[in-house]
């Protein structure tokens, strides 16, 4: 062992004498000189510390070592992968994916200086907000409308600008935990606000707000129970009485739909989620929900109501840090720009398009794709086409499963679905039943090729 060891040391050529070889040449035109310098070092401190056996051209292959570690590092950390998980609004995975509108709204503001802030007809200062207020206000019937970083961002501005040290009722069955961190409370306490917990966990009442609501109260918030829901004996309080109750008392009604589907989704089979509209029509002072759920765009959180509300909103020096930039805004006003366009809206919009997917499109597609899937697997591994339900995600219709087909993988195995995220556009599924499951629900037509053609190539 000792032997070995001195002689793979021994034969290890210097950092110059790699750099002089031609084969380098090709890695510095690639990467650059200090790149390439660097990575030499780096695997021949790491042949120093763990020999290993070489073949005879020990340069040439400390080379092949450098590029592939070279190529490793050049790789982006964020990249496309193909979601096969089934779940269409996938939190972990980014969401919405965007429509090419909007894909090139986002080139064309990134790449020069845009009117962000700057009104083009007067030739002064402009605000922000003006590049989709009329689109969201005709969307949902609102006076005025903003938009910050995400929903929670939304909810926290909301709470802050108009419940600071004073009290917030909310019925004890929407005190919610949303996906990683948005705990109703916590962002409560973060904005300033005392939360007042009104009725019980499965019942709540008008009357419990009615005497809830007092000359300490900043704002009613209701909160849209998005990935849970309480069974059985229960009761709420209908949106437009508490609004009327809350005019009375004059405090603003809020209402946080955190998905806020635009269109009615039961034409895909779902229950209908309510809208941002429905809650304006009822009498909510102000709404907010998602830019990047069932709406179908970039991240961003909307807040739309009354225009007196909004302007306190904006002048909130908190909006300042939760604002969005010119590439939000841009694919954000390019998605609410397809809404005007009903007919065409769910071929158009990605999300909407793979809710609508037919499930005999889906079934088609796996059994074209299950001989090439074969192929790369290891024998041993049976690769079948199977029926399999998809959801929504990110909190939407989260007792509801649209039908759905796909690849089976068996067994199925963490090695597997370990293999399938090393390809170069990572394949991720999800392990269910002693079988590796890829739900081709999200897999449209274009992905078809390049999910079939890296299989092919590994
Ligand atoms: C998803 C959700 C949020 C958080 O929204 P983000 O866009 O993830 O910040 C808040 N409230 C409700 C009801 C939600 O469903």
């Amino acid at each position: 062992m000792a032997d070995i060891h001195a002689s793979a040391l021994a034969s290890l050529p210097s950092v110059d004498r790699l750099l002089r070889r031609p084969d380098a040449d090709a890695l510095v035109a690639a990467y650059g000189r200090a790149a390439v310098t660097n990575a030499i070092r780096g695997v021949l401190d790491e042949l120093r510390a763990a020999p290993a056996r070489l073949p005879p051209d020990v340069a040439a292959a400390v080379l092949g070592r450098v590029s592939q570690r070279l190529e490793d590092e050049a790789r982006p950390s964020l990249r496309p992968v193909f979601n096969l998980t089934g779940t269409v609004l996938h939190t972990n995975l980014g969401r919405a994916p965007l429509p090419d509108e909007a894909i090139d709204a986002v080139r064309d503001a990134a790449r020069e200086a845009t009117n962000l802030e700057y009104d083009l007809a007067r030739g002064r200062r402009g605000e922000r907000d003006d590049h989709v207020e009329r689109q969201l206000c005709a969307l949902t019937g609102a006076q005025a409308a903003t938009v910050v970083n995400n929903n929670a961002a939304a909810v926290l501005l909301v709470l802050n600008t108009l419940a600071s040290r004073r009290e917030v009722p909310v019925s004890r069955g929407e005190l919610i935990e949303i996906g990683g961190s948005f705990r109703l409370p916590d962002i409560m306490r973060r904005a300033g606000c005392r939360l007042r917990e009104v009725g019980t966990t499965n019942r709540t009442h008008l009357d419990d707000f009615a005497q809830a609501i007092g000359p300490k109260t900043g704002l009613v918030l209701k909160a849209h129970a998005s990935n849970y829901a309480i069974e059985g004996f229960t009761a709420a309080v209908a949106e437009r009485d508490l609004a009327q109750l809350c005019d009375a008392r004059g405090v603003p009604f809020v209402v946080d739909l955190g998905s806020g589907a635009l269109i009615d989704l039961r034409r895909f089979g779902l229950p209908q989620e309510p809208t941002p509209a429905q809650a304006i029509a009822q009498g909510a002072a102000l709404v907010t929900f998602s830019g990047d759920k069932l709406l179908g765009g970039p991240q961003a959180g909307l807040i739309v109501g009354r225009a007196d509300l909004i302007e306190r909103i904006r002048r909130n020096p908190m909006k300042r840090a939760l604002r969005v930039d010119k590439l939000t805004l841009a694919a954000l006003a390019a998605v609410l720009r397809l809404y005007e366009d009903p007919e065409r809206l769910v071929a158009r919009l990605p999300v909407l398009r793979r809710l609508a997917r037919p499930v005999a499109e889906i079934r088609a597609l796996a059994e074209r794709l299950r001989p090439q899937l074969a192929a790369w697997v290891k024998p041993g591994v049976e690769v079948g086409v199977v029926d399999c339900e998809s959801e929504v995600g990110s909190g939407a219709a989260p007792r509801r499963h649209l039908p759905s087909a796909g690849l089976a993988l068996r067994p199925g195995s963490t090695r597997l679905a370990a293999a399938l995220r090393a390809l170069p556009i990572p394949v991720i599924g999800r392990l269910q039943d002693g079988a590796l499951i890829l739900d081709l629900r999200c897999l449209e037509e274009s992905d078809a090729v390049r999910f079939a053609g890296q299989l092919r190539r590994a």
